[in-house]
């Protein structure tokens, strides 16, 4: 079972001006293909982060919706070594302005692969976000590729490296292959995003907080949002 099965797509953002209406979100950030989309849809259980791939939406923020203007958002891959200069520092002011001055962004999951964890970008990412003092959550992705022992090894030393360049952040071993260690992770999300907004754990069960569990099914149509119908972004498209 998915803790956050009622996830959706909500809407991709190329301004944070544009961004939505959120009492809570938890973003997640990587270098491209270690494996960041299929943490997302591993976590949802769902194939929602592949819409985020599509042409045209690779530079842009997507937000997929929890529940309770609750959402998961999924930033643009780092790392891209060819990308010109002029491409890449409007992204960069998106991301950086992103991550040090939304506000309602509870915390952040940085995911790497555990076989080239805490690269030079990884660690320029953590410097970024350090002065928000806000919690992270490391995904040491593609642990079925190592063998447990090799798992574990390299967990102490990526753990031992961000008590001194994160103190605030937290890492596991990961696989969404495997689906291992997908407990763990959806535990640490849904407690920043109840410390924020207490009430969230019933996002995760599939309903609205205070929202009697017999009426908990098709939120999605009581939602002010459903009902002011076609604006843009109104539409939670479930994939
Ligand atoms: P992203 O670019 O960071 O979003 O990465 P993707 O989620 O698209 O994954 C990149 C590649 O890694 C794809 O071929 C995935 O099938 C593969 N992959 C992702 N997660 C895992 C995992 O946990 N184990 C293994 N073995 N492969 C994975």
């Amino acid at each position: 079972m998915s803790l956050f099965r009622s996830a959706c797509f909500f809407k991709s953002v190329a301004s944070l001006a544009d961004a939505p209406a959120s009492v809570g979100e938890i973003a997640f950030v990587g270098r491209s293909n270690t494996g960041k989309s299929s943490a997302i849809n591993a976590l949802t259980g769902s194939q929602l982060a592949f819409v985020s791939k599509t042409p045209g939406r690779t530079r842009l923020i997507n937000y997929y919706a929890l529940g309770g203007e609750r959402f998961f958002v999924d930033l643009p891959g780092y790392g891209y070594a060819r990308v010109p200069e002029a491409t890449r520092a409007p992204w960069e002011r998106l991301l950086g302005g992103y991550l040090q001055t939304r506000a309602p962004l509870c915390g952040l999951t940085v995911v790497m692969d555990v076989r080239q964890a805490l690269t030079e970008l990884d660690q320029r990412m953590l410097g970024w976000f350090r002065p928000t003092g806000k919690p992270v959550h490391v995904l040491l992705t593609k642990a079925d590729k190592l063998s447990r022992e090799a798992a574990q090894k390299i967990l102490r030393r990526v753990e031992a490296e961000l008590a001194v360049l994160a103190p605030n952040a937290s890492v596991q071993l990961f696989s969404s292959l495997k689906r291992s260690g997908l407990e763990q992770a959806a535990a640490v999300l849904l407690g920043w995003l109840d410390a924020r907004a207490p009430g969230a754990l019933g996002v995760a069960l599939g309903r609205e907080p205070n929202e009697n569990p017999r009426q908990d099914r098709g939120w999605r149509n009581k939602s002010p949002r459903a009902k002011r119908g076609n604006q843009p972004g109104a539409k939670c498209l479930k994939v």
